[in-house]
């Protein structure tokens, strides 16, 4: 496949077609983040475009639903191997989108979705769809179409765990990817064609959050809406999905605190702690943006985060020896600045700041690059300890023991993820269980692509991936006999 056919999209994939937009001539442009060139366009869709596609959901959805579990895992497979087969373009084209260094792209961007696709697939297998309470039979059934409305931050990721979780309920999809990273929604749907998927379970309109994914929102045709984005967005979409009582799911933003108790190897856990927060930029839902440690070991703490932070080399994402690409967008850059600005009169900053990285000549390039930023002396009640900055910016929380360290961990409006350090077991998985976040990582423990993920508070509702996520997309039914 040429560069320009992945870059270059002009039609919507609806009812199994690549069918021409409403208005043909509205463009929507997507940028190269690592030099602020045009990298390429969508179509613009509008509420017709939405219309369509969610009828051919519907009229695809009562042939898919029928289906028996292996019939669909079966599909479910041939859409992984026929993505696999584009993991190439969807690393490379991510990479430039969103900013992701190719080696991060190619296994998270790309490798974490073709896992987790094959997780669904298997979980097709496995779905408890009966079981007897007294005189009832209850049964589980598919919920109808979904309506899935995605970020830019790991635009396949996120789209992955919608259509995974829908495909193996037994429901049909219309996606609605974000502007500034639709492009790997694009070669997922050449690869539901490559895979034959019936005409319908799989759509795909591109466009404006405004108009597409509003009128997805508002659509009575849909079942269940699956939202992942900002707080802000989530809370107007919960309303506009209220009208029509349509069921919602919400993946949110966090401001995640990796929590080290007294008795750690410090090395150990402040490297893994701000190679967390920095992953992509920084703009991970999930980050440990918080790291709460120790008083008495703050010093020691900085000096070994400003030593892991030196090593980030920033750079254009695919060259082999950066370490950290670019933010996403010229207004994300803006915003983090602005946080850093006001983190400079919050705390005491340790290390980067405002002003270009390292090794980037100047601001012509036109690329989003921001400095790995690190403040200590953090006060958790502060804007930058509060608010989610969406970029490479770490605050160190000093705590004065367990409690206190638990406290400042859930004293937020977010319950995303989080993390315990603590050499004794007992201790550990006592903090893990009394943080109100909807993932514990204790000691580094791996992130799991089949574990329920979603969070607490502001942070969302619902849980998606693995088997719990296609219960997200199912209905019980009570049958007495
Ligand atoms: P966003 O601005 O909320 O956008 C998310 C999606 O919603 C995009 O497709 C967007 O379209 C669309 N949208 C915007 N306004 C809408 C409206 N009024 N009605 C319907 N849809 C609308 O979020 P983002 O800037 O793309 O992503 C960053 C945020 O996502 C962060 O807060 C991050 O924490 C969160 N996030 C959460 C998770 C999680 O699993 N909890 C994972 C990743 C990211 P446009 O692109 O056209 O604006
Ligand atoms: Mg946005």
């Amino acid at each position: 496949m040429p560069d320009s056919a992945i870059t270059h999209r002009t039609a919507h994939f609806i009812g199994g077609a690549w069918v021409a937009p409403a208005q043909p001539h509205a463009v929507l442009v997507v940028t190269n983040a690592a030099d602020g060139s045009d990298l390429g366009s969508v179509p613009y869709g509008s509420a017709a475009d939405v219309e369509l596609a969610v009828a051919a959901a519907r009229s695809a959805f009562p042939a898919w639903s029928a289906l028996s579990g292996q019939e669909r895992s079966d599909a479910i497979l041939r859409l992984r191997d026929a993505l696999a087969d584009r993991a190439a373009a969807a690393s490379w084209v991510i990479s430039l989108e969103v900013g992701t260094t190719a080696r991060i792209s190619d296994a998270v961007q790309v490798g974490l979705p073709l896992k987790t696709l094959a997780g669904f697939a298997d979980a097709a297998l496995h779905i408890e769809d009966e079981l007897h309470i007294g005189n009832s039979t209850i049964v589980r059934e598919p919920a109808g179409v979904v309506g899935a409305i995605t970020p830019w931050n790991y635009p396949l990721h996120q789209l992955i765990g919608k259509v995974g979780g829908a495909l193996a309920a037994g429901c049909t999809v219309v996606c609605k990817p974000a502007g500034l990273a639709p492009l790997s929604a694009f070669l997922l749907a050449d690869a539901a064609e490559a895979a034959g998927l019936p005409a319908g379970v799989f759509n795909l309109v591109s466009g404006a959050g405004s108009i597409v994914g509003e009128s997805l929102a508002r659509h009575p045709g849909i079942d269940v809406l699956s939202f992942t984005g900002s707080t802000e967005v989530g809370s107007s979409i919960a309303a506009a999905a209220a009208s029509n009582i349509t069921r919602v799911a919400l993946e949110l933003g966090g401001k995640s605190a990796s929590v080290i108790l007294d008795d750690v190897d410090l090395e150990k856990s402040v490297k893994a702690s701000v190679n967390n927060a920095f992953l992509n930029s920084g703009q991970t839902c999930s980050a440990w943006t918080r790291l709460v440690v120790p008083r008495d070991a703050q010093d020691r703490v900085v000096e070994i985060a400003v030593g892991v932070a030196e090593k980030l080399t920033v750079g254009h994402p695919l060259d082999p020896a950066t370490r950290l690409g670019p933010l996403a967008s010229a207004e994300q850059k803006r915003s983090v600045l602005d946080y850093i600005a006001i983190g400079v009169g919050e705390a005491r900053l340790v290390y980067g700041g405002a002003g270009l990285p390292d090794g980037i000549p100047d601001d012509s390039a036109g690329g989003f690059y921001v400095r790995p930023t690190i403040f200590a002396d953090v006060d958790n009640g502060s804007r930058i300890a509060q608010e989610e900055i969406f970029g490479p910016v770490l605050c160190i929380i000093p705590h004065d023991g367990d409690e206190d360290a638990i406290r400042i961990a859930n004293d937020s409006p977010y319950g995303l993820a989080g993390g315990v350090w603590c050499s004794d077991e007992d201790r550990a998985m006592e903090a893990a269980r009394r943080i109100r976040a909807g993932q514990v990582d204790i000691n580094g423990g791996a992130f799991n692509p089949l574990a329920p993920f979603g969070g607490y508070k502001r942070s969302g509702m619902g849980r998606e991936f693995g088997p719990v996520g296609v219960e997200e997309f199912t209905e019980l039914k009570a049958i007495q006999r």
